[in-house]
């Protein structure tokens, strides 16, 4: 299989684990910047993400618009992908999604999300609030071009989620694996830290030292890594479609 096809692949299995997962429903998008061309990006057309197959993936530029002449509907909002790509050279795969657990903490600004469980460590010590009605004022709340999207990835810096008020969150990662990672995980830290909350006290957040120390040992392709993506993947229908990165470069025949 080659690089591209495999990357692809991830990318359905990326869908159908936010979908199986609950990251995402009818709504919500992952995408991969091409491996051979960081200018370029995948994404699904207009789609569930949980129907999304192979024929349903499409080649955007940084602009948001396809590479080749497509005639079905796209997403609204793959501005939000295309102006991360643009901002950050070091992200290659992001989610859009409106995960029900992270939007009060996109509301109120009494209790910021951070990570306060392990898992949730890889959302980094500082989770920015992006509210579109700064800069644009009444909206949709959608992000719907490229002013809209480069406002957000200005939001977001070097962060590797922004929380958009009232309306979801956009995670940013080096891989498909880590990004579909960060947004599992994303919705059980907010659920973790709003159940805290309720029991009352003072809310003890990891430290930096314990987010910097989580990051420092995490290795895309180690076995524990691994072993989470194969679980959701079985679980989400597509185990089938999973590839180790070993075999992911063509080798010549002998
Ligand atoms: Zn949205």
């Amino acid at each position: 299989m080659s690089k591209l096809d495999a990357v692809i692949q991830d990318l359905i299995i990326a869908n159908r684990i936010l979908a199986r997962e609950d990251v995402v429903d009818a709504y919500g998008h992952v995408s991969v910047r091409h491996p051979d061309n960081p200018k370029h990006f995948f994404i699904a057309r207009s789609l569930a993400p949980d129907l999304v197959e192979r024929d349903d993936i499409v080649e955007l530029g940084l602009d948001g618009e396809p590479v080749r002449q497509e005639s079905r509907a796209l997403y609204l909002e793959r501005f939000i992908h295309a102006a991360i790509y643009e901002a950050r050279p070091d992200v290659h795969a992001v989610v859009h999604a409106h995960a029900e657990d992270i939007l009060p903490f996109g509301v109120v600004d009494a209790t910021p999300l951070r990570p306060v469980i392990h898992s949730g460590s890889f959302i980094g010590a500082h989770v920015p609030v992006w509210d579109i009605a700064d800069k644009f004022g009444d909206t949709d709340l959608l992000v719907r071009n490229m002013d809209h999207g480069r406002d957000l990835a200005r939001s977001l810096g070097g962060d590797n989620v922004a929380l958009m008020r009232g309306h979801g969150f956009a995670s940013a990662a080096r891989s498909l694996i880590e990004v579909v990672r960060l947004s599992v995980y994303l919705p059980r830290n907010a659920r973790a830290l709003q159940r805290a909350k309720q029991l009352g006290g003072k809310i003890k957040y990891l430290s930096e030292g314990e987010i910097a120390a989580r990051a420092g040992g995490y290795r895309p392709s180690s076995p524990e890594t691994w072993r989470a993506w194969e679980y959701w993947a079985h679980k989400a229908g597509c185990g089938h479609l999973v590839t180790k990165p070993d075999q992911h470069e063509h080798k010549p025949k002998t």
